[in-house]
């Protein structure tokens, strides 16, 4: 371990005493803008294997168990791939097949460590948005393809938050070489596990590489971080707008760029547009931001999650990641109008009840084929991308989000439903 990380290890430690009795953490994994996440080994969990062990033989199964041994289980049985489910532990009798299951996954599975990613959120985070977070994991609980949450613990005003660790690969390692069939492999699991996201009303938000964490030897992917995930139905935007006057759009910077020259192409006076500006929720990274987000529509769909998976997608066909890399809102749209064109911006702007105007240049009538943008970009291998593929993209990144695809349509997509043959 690097010196300044131990250092930061043996502070966190120090700073929290809870924590150091039942995880060492021995090492950095992530450092992202709202948190730190580190390697840790659970030296609790062969503890939580002879509690299960020991209600089964002394306290002869019965919900006698006391409460912390159930929840010491349940916390334990959550996180692992390799514990066993004990769930008729608690039933009153015990059928003589669960014991042997049990058996049989305790020896094959006891010898092993658990390792966990212990995440340790910035103390600048509101305590509501922790607890939306912690909401949120838990009710997506359940499904292979999504984080699970083992325990949340709170010291003073430091939280963290412990899940199983899962080792992953840096997606800027294998984005330029995988093959069509990896690409196919890593979308089915990305949107199975937008699919579940989706299917409870809950938008990630966060969408992007390093957000899903992907194995490439077991093609196996988890979705992380729901620390800006929202409820469909629960937009803090929305439920403004209703307590609000109608507001107008303000473009941030639009004035600036597109108002500062008068008809004859002189420069003008700057001028603020004095009217409010839209509240809207644009929580996201720079580059997956979904059209919509960057017109500031007050309600907003799981569609922005679709979007931002579709702009991972135009990073594998184009083998350039990032794809999109302005600094603003304004800009990102104007690249965005750079690949659709005017004409699709400006009809799709309006079916949001927005005016898109531009007089950028590059911005041009029509809109740059994905085949075309693929083939700029990737000369080499982009005849290798099936007409389904590219069909795929074109209806994730589909600008209108009431038309844009679904989890659920796209797993039933030619794209994702090929044979493994
Ligand atoms: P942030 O809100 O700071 O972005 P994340 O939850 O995205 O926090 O975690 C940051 C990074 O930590 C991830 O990009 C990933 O590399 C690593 N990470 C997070 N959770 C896990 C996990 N369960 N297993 C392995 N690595 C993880
Ligand atoms: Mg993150």
């Amino acid at each position: 371990i690097p010196e300044d990380t131990q250092q930061e290890i043996d502070e966190l430690m120090a700073s929290f005493p809870g924590l150091t009795d039942q995880y060492r953490l021995v090492g950095k994994i992530g450092e992202g803008t709202f948190s730190t996440v580190y390697k840790a080994v659970d030296l609790l969990h062969d503890k939580y294997e002879n509690s299960a062990w020991s209600m089964i033989f002394q306290d002869n199964l019965l919900p006698r168990a006391s409460w912390d041994g159930r929840d010491a289980l349940c916390a334990a049985e959550d996180g692992a791939e390799y514990m066993p489910r004990p769930v008729s532990v608690y039933s009153d009798q015990p059928s003589s097949s669960t014991l042997h299951d049990l058996n049989c996954h305790s020896r094959r599975y006891s010898s092993e460590m658990r390792i966990v990613a212990v995440k340790k959120i910035y103390v600048t985070s509101s305590p509501k948005r922790i607890a939306n977070e912690i909401a949120i994991l838990r009710d997506l609980g359940g499904s292979s393809k999504i984080v699970s949450l083992i325990t949340a613990m709170r010291h003073q005003d430091q939280v963290v938050l412990v899940m199983p660790y899962f080792k992953h690969d840096d997606f800027r390692t294998f984005y330029q070489d995988s093959s069509i069939y990896e690409i196919r492999k890593y979308c089915q699991s990305l949107f199975q596990a937008l699919e579940h996201t989706h299917a409870q009303g809950i938008m990630h938000r966060d969408v992007k590489p390093s957000n899903f964490l992907y194995n490439v030897r077991r093609r196996h992917g988890v979705l992380v971080d729901f620390g800006l995930a929202e409820r469909e139905d629960d937009q803090e935007a929305l439920r403004l707008s209703r307590t609000r006057p109608p507001l107008n759009l303000d473009l941030e910077g639009a004035s600036r760029r597109f108002r500062s020259f008068d008809s004859k192409g002189r420069p003008g006076v700057l001028q603020r547009d004095p009217r409010p500006s839209l509240r809207a929720n644009r929580a996201g990274t720079r580059g997956f931001r979904a059209p919509e987000v960057l017109l500031k529509l007050p309600r907003q769909s799981v569609a922005i999650d679709i979007w931002s998976a579709g702009v991972i997608l135009l990073c594998f066909f184009t083998k350039r990641f990032p794809f999109f890399r302005s600094t603003d809102d304004t800009e990102a749209l104007l690249e965005i109008a750079v690949l659709f064109g005017k004409f699709n911006m400006e009809k799709a702007a309006a079916e949001m009840g927005r005016t898109f105007f531009t007089n950028v240049p590059t911005v041009k009538e029509k809109d740059i084929s994905f085949e075309r943008l693929t083939k700029a970009y990737n000369p080499d291998r982009w005849s290798e991308i099936p007409q389904e593929g590219f069909d795929f993209l074109r209806r994730c990144l589909c600008l209108d989000p009431k038309k844009r695809i679904t989890a659920e349509e796209a797993l039933r997509h030619p794209f994702l439903t090929f044979s493994n043959g």
